[in-house]
């Protein structure tokens, strides 16, 4: 009986111990365009993320400063498939093309999941097709002037708040306005308008055919993206978009 045990145990436990540590997460970050220092966001998530998780980090800069770029990347219908998650961290709020789009969330609505930052949620803006929105989970297309926005967390036992603090205020940053928060979206956390008292969701998870979307609309300025708690939660986001822990 006994020889019977141990050999169980060996059976059940060798691929356990085959399987070694988890493999770096593949992240691609795509960023540019418009009203926002990339060069600075990117190198402050690809650092600061790295306390967290074991992550390989693409970037594609691409698009210029412009707000109606189209850019290569996605002329190759596998543009995605090298990496595990996928950030949307660009601004290009007059690109239209319904073709270009659809190329995006194409991938999005075929399982890539994804991270969604701040002035991605103006991109597309002024396309007519509601594609992007609905990858996104919100609608967007205005935001209120810049403020330090106290944040209420709904839900603190989501993963993604595992560092955050019971209090936090963002620094200098836009309180984007949402005009409709998608039936699949979960709102995690809310800010009040300074303007009107209205109560806007800035935390968020989005189901979109399945596929797991995080996302949030700070982020504008360089001082967001140097606060460590803005970089724990981006990064605690993208693992858990990822469906990882680490
Ligand atoms: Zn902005």
């Amino acid at each position: 009986m006994k020889t019977y045990l141990a050999l169980a145990f060996a059976l059940i436990a060798a691929p356990l111990f085959a399987m070694g540590p988890a493999k770096p997460l593949r992240a691609l970050l795509i960023t540019g365009g418009c009203c926002h220092d990339y060069e600075l966001q990117s190198k402050a998530y690809v650092e600061g993320s790295k306390k967290f998780a074991d992550i390989v980090w693409t970037v594609v800069n691409e698009g210029g400063k412009g707000t109606t770029a189209q850019i290569p990347l996605y002329d190759n219908p596998d543009w995605a498939k090298p990496y595990d998650v996928v950030v949307h961290n660009e601004c290009f709020a007059n690109t239209t093309d319904e073709i270009y789009i659809r190329k995006i969330t194409a991938v999005h609505k075929a399982g890539k999941p994804a991270v969604v930052i701040h002035c991605a949620m103006h991109t597309y803006r002024a396309a007519t097709i509601d594609d992007w929105r609905e990858f996104l989970g919100v609608t967007s297309r205005k935001h209120d002037h810049q403020s330090e926005y106290p944040v209420t967390v709904l839900d603190p036992k989501h993963p993604v708040f595992a560092g955050f603090p019971a209090k936090w205020t963002t620094p200098k940053d836009e309180l984007y306005i949402i005009e409709k928060l998608w039936p699949t979206a979960k709102s995690l956390a809310t800010s009040k308008s300074e303007k009107d008292g209205s109560v806007q969701p800035v935390i968020w998870t989005n189901n979109y055919y399945g596929t797991r979307v995080f996302g949030t609309t700070y982020g504008h300025s360089n001082a967001t993206w140097q606060d460590p708690v803005f970089i724990e939660l981006i990064s605690r986001g993208l693992l858990w978009a990822a469906g990882r822990t680490k």
